[in-house]
């Protein structure tokens, strides 16, 4: 089965850019074009703009996961129990939502300095579930996500249903007051068409190590072509290992999803002609679900930690797998129904922080997005710029604070804990997939 992203096929096409070819040489080179690698960009040349700055990618900019993911613009997290107002984890909780609304800040920005077009939904998200069970300590939880500025209220049965358009959720918090949602492979390529005449995008050209020339600079190097530099961004999130970064503390997990045709008008008048929704759930392994503007489902219900790709027979089980989490939320949809269906990979940390780092003179990186990079991929990208040009900031101090991403085991111990650990968490979301 092909794998092909229903976002990046309804997002039209973009001139393609050139390959690396040759020696290069720029002043400051970003390795990585998704959201991350284009906001640190674009924020580069608006704080250098007589600089040459080069952009490579290893396959066609702007379609790695940040035009594959779910678009959910997190401004609040679903708080964890030890993370509720009185738990330990508060502070830190509180810290980690000022960041996420910042970022959530940023990515409103990008878009209105931008003009960029991308189906963009201010209404905020739900945090539901069909196993009652699985959200536990409501009041503890909205009492939480207010006191941090979100707008937060319970919605059951039948009020609930009249939001979603079907009764396969009983419960759900809806949170609002940042949280938004919009079109991944929009977004994105907005970014992307909004880099000014100074950045070069270097495209399909993979970049497979880094070497330190004897003049102080950096050259990068690929197959096909080399860019020498004063400072490198590594924006690469799961991949970031393939330049050589081995100590990030991060690994790597392979999604997939399912975008259906439109409904027709009398499916959408049957579930109630609903306004357009996002669901999230509160178990890590449950299932995102979308009714997006032009009335299709998406479905994202399976997250897996693989050492090697899906196959296109594997990509046709996870189809499967997103037909059956379909049909207990719309029985009328089948798997006739889908047209397109992807995976994506997207960097986690153990700690669930980030890592953000000055790795060398001259190198600094980003990765460990663990699913909520739309926004804060684009505050990245701008602070790692920041950092990079010896711009401080209380936030991007918060943000370096912040980042410590855990200790992982070595391999082969951490393969083994880690599948074992992800079949735990698909156990405990059997009723949410
Ligand atoms: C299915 C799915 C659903 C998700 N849902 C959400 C969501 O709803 N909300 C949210 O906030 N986040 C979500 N995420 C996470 C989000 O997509 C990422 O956090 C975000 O895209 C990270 O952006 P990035 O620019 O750091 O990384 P990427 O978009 O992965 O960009 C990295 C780029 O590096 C390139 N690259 C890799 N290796 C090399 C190399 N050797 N040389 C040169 N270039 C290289 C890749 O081709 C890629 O384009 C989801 C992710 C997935 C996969």
């Amino acid at each position: 089965m092909e794998n092909v992203c229903g976002w990046i096929a309804q997002a039209g096409d973009t001139p393609q850019r050139s390959r690396l070819e040759g020696a290069q040489k720029a002043d400051w080179l970003v390795i990585g074009a998704g959201i991350t690698g284009l906001s640190a960009a674009l924020t580069l040349a608006e704080l250098h703009p007589q600089a040459r700055i080069a952009v490579v990618d290893r396959q066609r900019a702007a379609q790695g996961a940040s035009a594959r993911n779910s678009g959910f613009v997190v401004a609040h997290e679903h708080p964890a129990g030890d993370e509720l107002i009185g738990a330990q984890g508060f502070a830190g909780f509180e810290t980690d939502t000022m960041i996420a609304r910042a970022a959530n800040e940023e990515v409103r920005q990008r878009i209105a300095r931008h003009a960029i077009e991308c189906d963009w939904r201010d209404s905020g998200y739900f945090f539901a579930v069909s196993d009652p069970a699985k959200l536990s300590q409501v009041d503890a939880k909205l009492a939480t996500l207010r006191a941090l500025g979100a707008r937060a209220e319970l919605l059951q049965g039948q009020a609930l249903q009249q939001r979603l358009g079907t009764p396969h959720y009983l419960a759900a918090i809806w949170c609002g007051n940042g949280n938004a949602l919009l079109q991944p492979a929009k977004y994105v390529k907005g970014l992307l068409d909004a880099v000014p005449d100074n950045v070069t995008v270097f495209e399909s050209s993979d970049i497979t190590g880094l070497e330190r020339l004897g003049h102080g600079r950096l050259r990068a190097n690929g197959p096909g072509g080399s860019v020498e530099a004063a400072r490198v961004l590594v924006c690469l999130n799961a991949f970031v290992p393939r330049v050589g970064i081995d100590d990030s503390a991060t690994f790597p997990m392979e999604l997939s999803a399912s975008l259906t045709r439109p409904l027709t008008d009398q499916e959408y008048r049957a579930i109630g002609a609903v306004e357009p929704w996002g669901v999230l759930s509160t178990r890590p392994l449950g299932a995102t679900v979308r009714l997006t503007p032009d009335r299709r489902v998406m479905i994202r219900n399976t997250a897996e930690y693989r050492t090697r790709d899906l196959s296109g027979r594997e990509i046709a089980e996870r189809r499967r797998h997103h037909v059956r989490g379909l049909q207990r939320r719309f029985p009328f949809l089948g798997e006739q129904d889908i047209r397109y269906t992807w995976t994506g990979h997207l960097s986690a940390t153990r700690s669930g922080q980030a890592y953000f780092e000055r790795v060398q003179e001259g190198v600094f990186a980003v990765a460990g997005c663990n699913g909520s990079g739309v926004a804060r991929g684009t505050l990245w990208g701008r602070l790692l710029a920041e950092l990079a040009s010896g711009v401080d900031s209380p936030l991007l101090r918060t943000v370096m604070q912040r980042a410590q991403p855990g200790w992982l085991p070595p391999r082969p111990f951490f393969d083994i804990g880690a599948r074992l650990r992800v079949r735990m968490e698909a156990v405990r979301a059997r009723t949410e997939i």
